[in-house]
């Protein structure tokens, strides 16, 4: 059954999927589900600054529950009906019944949001903790990709990881199990953030080998102080580079020049990645949107709005 269409915007614009096919590349920022009031406004201000430069999409990311759920759906909701962005829609299948995901699928659809982003996700508390799926849940990714697409007429993206997917043991069977999640219908995919080209280029020759051609966006996150150094580890399989790291902490009490290091970094990768036949980059915010902007102005993308 296909759920209801409202005549907002979001309705009218292309979705991910015809921009791609196009040939056009996809500049995109992502944002943090805000868990309290003051978070809200954070994000708002930084969407407004992001909204500036006319974006190919933003999102919010999917929390791991409760208030910091309803805080993602209300936000990318917002973004629909309140801005002139696009939003892509993340969802996961973490403690959601199949009626559970069925619902919010149909309140973005009853805004007219017509791209998401579907992900299994992590076990609440422990990214690595035993996956226990919900009793009447999904198990994998790909199923809430088929899901998402039995329920009306969306462009779905699913994530990508450029040094394996944690729980991966090889990269056959890895690949093998993005590649399934492709068939399922995803339409594009979106990067784990990675510090080296070479990592993303890899995955992307292995899955080009397979016979998959989905578009897959790199994601950037931009170093901005010496704690995210620790923070990258916990928070990805990335393998923090010891070169980026000596440069951060020879400045490291001198949070400007962190910043400007972090910063340089970022566009150098994005410069490397964009010589190559990418579909576009995607930029990790933090809800703060200038480091991100100035690796956007650095090149050379401010023009394109
Ligand atoms: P899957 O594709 O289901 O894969 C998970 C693991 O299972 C992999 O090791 C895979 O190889 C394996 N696998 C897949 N299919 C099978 C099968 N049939 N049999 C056996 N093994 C299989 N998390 C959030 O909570 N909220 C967010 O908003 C969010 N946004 C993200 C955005 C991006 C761009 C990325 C890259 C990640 C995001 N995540 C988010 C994190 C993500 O949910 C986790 O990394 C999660 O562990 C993997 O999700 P997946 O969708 O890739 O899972």
């Amino acid at each position: 059954m296909a759920l209801g269409t409202a005549s907002t915007r979001t309705d009218r614009a292309r979705t991910i999927r015809e921009l791609l096919a196009s040939g056009e590349r996809s500049y995109s920022f992502e944002f943090a589900a805000p868990k309290t009031e003051r978070g809200e406004r954070t994000l708002w201000n930084a969407i407004r600054r992001i909204e500036a430069v006319g974006p190919t999409f933003v999102s919010v990311t999917y929390g791991a529950g409760g208030s910091s759920r309803e805080g993602t759906v209300r936000a990318t909701e917002r973004i629909a009906t309140d801005t002139t962005l696009t939003p892509v829609a993340h969802l996961t299948a973490v403690n959601h019944s199949v009626a559970d995901l069925r619902n919010i699928i149909g309140q973005y659809a009853d805004v007219g949001i017509r791209n998401m982003l579907a992900l299994r996700g992590d076990p609440p508390g422990d990214p690595l903790g035993e996956w226990v799926r919900h009793p009447r849940g999904l198990h994998y990714a790909a199923e809430l990709v088929r899901l998402i697409k039995e329920s009306g007429d969306f462009c779905v993206g699913v994530a990508a990881f450029p040094e394996m997917h944690p729980r991966s043991t090889d990269w056959e069977t890895d690949v093998r199990h993005f590649v399934a999640k492709c068939r399922a219908g995803a339409d594009f995919a979106i990067t784990q953030m990675f510090f080296h080209a070479e990592d993303y280029l890899r995955l992307r020759d292995r899955v080009a080998a397979a016979g998959c051609d989905t578009p897959i966006i790199p994601e950037i996150m931009p170093v901005t102080n010496v704690k995210q150094i620790e923070r990258f580890a916990q928070l990805s399989n990335a393998a923090f580079p010891s070169g980026l790291a000596e440069r951060i902490r020879a400045v490291q009490d001198d949070p400007a020049a962190v910043r400007s290091v972090g910063i340089e970094y970022a566009t150098e990768l994005c410069a490397r990645l964009m010589a190559e036949e990418i579909p576009g980059l995607h930029f990790i915010t933090l809800n703060h949107s200038t480091a991100t902007l100035e690796i956007y102005e650095n090149l050379g993308l401010h023009q394109r709005s």
